[in-house]
């Protein structure tokens, strides 16, 4: 891959079709993505609903290209922001509707569960869910850095 098709961060640039910049059918999507245009210089937010909606478009595409069809740009429809930030609170703004508290933390799990594939990977992750939340445990968000100090001045160093 060369340097002239990945963005400042590590994702992969590509056109409106999600096609990497410089290769002819070769396709990234997702996190690792970034559809650059001149309207957007940056890419779409590195978000599940970029990611969910860029995927079924590919799949359409992909057919397309197969059946010597042309391919349709990748437009992002925004649907709004969800956000979990403690037990039982979230808020959510899905444009003219907005929730915060216990609704749009059910509201948050019933659409995230939702967005999962498959039964096993709703129910492990309902599973997950139960157990964290009935024993409490947060290790999951536990961001560890790891520093050693300079004795003479205290200052952390990094490794
Ligand atoms: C802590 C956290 C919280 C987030 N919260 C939200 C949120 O509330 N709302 C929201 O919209 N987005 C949220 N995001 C962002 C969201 O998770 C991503 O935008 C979304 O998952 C991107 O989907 P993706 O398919 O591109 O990548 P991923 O979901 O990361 O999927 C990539 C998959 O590829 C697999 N993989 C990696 N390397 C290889 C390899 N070499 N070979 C085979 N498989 C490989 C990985 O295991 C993974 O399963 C959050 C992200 C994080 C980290």
């Amino acid at each position: 891959m060369s340097e002239e098709s990945v963005l400042k961060g590590g994702r992969l640039i590509t056109d409106g079709i999600n096609r990497i910049k410089g290769f002819t059918n070769v396709f990234a999507i997702g996190d690792v993505s970034a559809v650059v245009t001149e309207k957007n210089p940056v890419g779409f937010p590195g978000v599940a609903q970029v990611a969910l909606q860029q995927g079924k478009q590919l799949v359409k595409n992909i057919i397309n290209l197969v059946n010597g069809k042309p391919m349709i740009a990748f437009t992002y429809v925004d649907l709004g922001t969800m956000e979990t930030i403690g037990r039982n609170k979230a808020v959510a703004n899905l444009h003219k509707l907005r929730f915060k508290g216990f609704f749009a933390w059910l509201l948050w799990m019933f659409v995230h569960l939702m967005s999962l594939a498959g039964f096993s990977n709703k129910a492990i992750v309902i599973f997950n869910w139960a157990v964290n939340y009935l024993t409490r445990n947060s290790d999951n968000r536990l961001i560890i850095h790891y520093f050693k100090t300079n004795t003479m001045t205290m200052d952390p160093v990094a490794r």
